[in-house]
Parts: structure tokens; sequence; C-alpha cells
């Protein structure tokens, strides 16, 4: 098969099963540089298991991962890049920030491989990005439902991934924020130009943010 260079992520045929269940039945799909990519289906029907398998969280039993041209995992070779090295950034549902860390150690939590002033330099242009420049010192506790998405968001952002994978990052909001947080999350992403794979059970939010909808 042909690896398009504008791409950012391709799955080749992955098949997933836990133990008799079949999630992921033969799937390809694939993001290039710039889009936004929605999963859209109803619950239980494989979506968070593509998004896993991506992601390195669960290991691949059938088919390919590439991410920007290399084979990051192989089902029948049973090859495997981990989580940590296959430059993904993540938001799931809770957003799983740290409670006990501020906004900024949070955002600052992944860039190990910045000296103090660069990752200082990096927090401060993503909270900036977010519109939450002057939140950098507060906790978790302490910020809206709203606030707490910027900041997972502004935290996966933070080490520039090549993609970004989002588990129905706004199902833990409530109706009157979603619309806004939504139009927020897209604008970020389009202009960091982010590759993005988005999983969601709501049609009208995969039309509104995706290029190309699963
Ligand atoms: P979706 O994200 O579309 O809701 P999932 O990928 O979470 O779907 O789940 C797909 C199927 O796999 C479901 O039938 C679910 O019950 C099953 N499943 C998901 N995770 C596990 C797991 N860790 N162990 C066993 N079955 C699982």
């Amino acid at each position: 098969m042909t690896t398009s260079t504008a791409s950012a992520l391709e799955l080749h045929d992955v098949s997933h099963a836990y133990d008799k269940v079949r999630a992921v039945d033969h799937v390809s799909l694939h993001v290039n540089e710039g889009e936004v990519i929605c999963l859209l289906g109803p619950s239980g029907c494989g979506k968070s298991t593509i998004l896993r398998l991506a992601a390195g969280l669960e290991t691949l039993q059938q088919g390919r991962v590439v991410m920007q041209g290399q084979t990051i995992a192989d089902g029948a070779a049973r090859q495997s890049v981990p989580p940590e090295r296959r430059g993904v950034g993540l938001v799931f549902q809770d957003f799983a920030l740290f409670p006990h860390l501020s906004v900024a150690r949070n955002i600052g939590f992944g860039l190990t491989e910045l000296d103090a002033a660069g990752r200082d330099k990096r927090i401060a242009e993503v909270l900036d990005q977010v519109d939450m420049a002057d939140y950098a010192t507060a906790f978790p506790h302490a910020l809206s439902g709203g606030q707490q998405q910027r900041i997972a968001l502004a935290r996966a952002l933070a080490p520039q991934p090549a993609v970004l994978l989002l588990d129905e990052p706004f199902s833990g909001l409530d109706a009157r924020l979603r619309e806004q947080i939504r139009d927020e999350t897209l604008h970020v992403l389009k202009r960091s130009r982010t590759a993005t794979l988005m999983v969601t059970h709501d049609p009208e939010e995969a039309m509104f943010m995706a290029d190309r909808i699963y």
C-alpha cells in the first residue's frame, strides 16, 4: 500500500477482539496533516478501541498503524512503539487533569525534552492559544468544566503531537457550554494545523467538527 507524505496517521486493516467480542473489524482509515476527522457511531461500536489502538494503549492484534510514514505497530510482526514515543496527544471525556498540580504544571508534565525556560515559554504559548493565560497558577478544582476542557486541550497540544486523539471531548460539558467550547476547540485545532482524530456519538457534533467522517 502506498503511503502519502501528507498523511499523519493511517490504520491499515485493523481488527481487535476482547475475548469473544469483536470490537473492531477490518478498519482502514487515514488522517492527513491539518485535518480533523471524526469517528461517528453509536455507543459500543468500537470507536474508542480504534483510538486506543492508535495511541498504543491497546496491543494491536491485527493490521498496521502508520504515523507520518513510519509503521509504529504491526499486528503480524508483534511490533509496537510504546504510547509515550508515538507523538500522540490525548484528550478524554473526563479531561483527566492531575488534581494536585497547577494548570502550568499539568501542561508542563509532558514537556520533558525542554529545559525549564523552554517549558515555561511553551506553557505560556499554549495557555494563550486556549485563552487561559491568567490561569497558570490555578488548580483544576477551581476551574469550570469548559476551562478544564481547554486546559486538557492545551496539555495535549503542548508537546506538538503529530496526531491529536480526542475521545468524546465535549460530552462531559453541559449543553449550554458545549457549542461554544466546540467552536473554540475547532479554532485552536485549525490554527495549530494539528491532525486530529475525534470520537463522537453525536452526528451534529461530527458534522460541525469534521473535514471527513468515518
Ligand atoms: P465505543 O467507543 O464505540 O462506545 P468501544 O470501543 O468502547 O466502543 O467498545 C467496543 C466493544 O468492545 C463494546 O462491545 C465493548 O463492550 C467492548 N469492550 C471495550 N473495551 C473492553 C474491554 N476492556 N474489555 C472487554 N470488552 C471491551
